[in-house]
């Protein structure tokens, strides 16, 4: 884990749902829904999601429900993001980590408490500047954030032990299997109009697919923007 240090109070946008134990009862939600990670666990516990949302939508910052970002995108439910790393992580660290789709920079804060090495783009230039600011506040600067279309992964910092999409294509873009590290893990919402999380596990037989709960997600958009 990395010894980044947060002061969840500071900043704050509100009064109770800034607190501690507002998070520590999302924790105990998740673990009611069946997440068992407990390092997974630890890091959601400890980055204050309020500060990743609008300050009129603070209050409900920890309701497992996914909220309005703007740009007609989405900060994903708190189950999702657990689930996703989850199954990232499983028996394993998750070592050099690519998100794609960085939206607030929520999922990226989670992942960066995980990881000491955390690249994630954006295709949307004021929400990339967004989660450049937010991440700043909770002081994780080893993410590094990029303007750019993840469809074509991040060549200059590949190959990627995790790979994570924050948004839904109808097939694994061809670009992201060649930047995944033998060993190496992704997981991604994969579909359209129903849409279900796969894992991908670079193994030493090939590319091996898994597929787990149905879930709905923003697409994967060609291009910036
Ligand atoms: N992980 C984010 C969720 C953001 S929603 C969070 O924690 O807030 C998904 C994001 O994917 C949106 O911000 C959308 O703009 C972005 N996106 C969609 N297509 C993309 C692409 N081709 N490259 C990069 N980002 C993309």
């Amino acid at each position: 884990m990395s010894s980044a240090v947060m002061n969840p109070g500071a900043g704050s946008h509100g009064i109770g749902m800034t607190s501690q134990r507002t998070r520590d009862r999302m924790i105990e939600r998740l673990r009611e829904q069946g997440v068992r990670d407990e390092r997974v666990l630890a890091a959601m516990a400890q980055v204050p999601r309020h500060l990743f949302v609008e300050p009129a939508l603070a209050q409900r910052a920890y309701d497992d429900t996914a909220l309005p970002l703007g740009f007609a995108q989405t900060i994903s439910q708190p189950y999702v993001v657990a689930r996703m790393i989850e199954l990232l992580i499983a028996g394993r660290e998750l070592g050099k980590t690519l998100e794609i789709g960085a939206g607030c920079g929520y999922q990226a804060a989670v992942l960066g408490v995980l990881s000491k090495q955390v690249f994630a783009v954006e295709r949307i230039a004021p929400l990339l500047a967004r989660a450049r600011e937010n991440l700043k506040q909770i002081k994780l600067s080893h993410i590094r954030l990029k303007h750019a279309d993840g469809n074509r992964g991040l060549p200059e910092a590949a190959p990627f032990d995790t790979i994570i999409l924050a948004a839904a294509a109808p097939s694994v873009p061809p670009a992201l299997l060649t930047q995944l590290a033998p060993g190496g893990r992704m997981v991604m919402p994969l579909g359209g109009a129903e849409q279900v999380l796969c894992l991908v596990e670079h193994k030493e037989s090939g590319f091996v697919e898994s597929r787990f709960d149905s879930v709905r997600f923003v697409p994967l958009l060609p291009g910036v923007a």
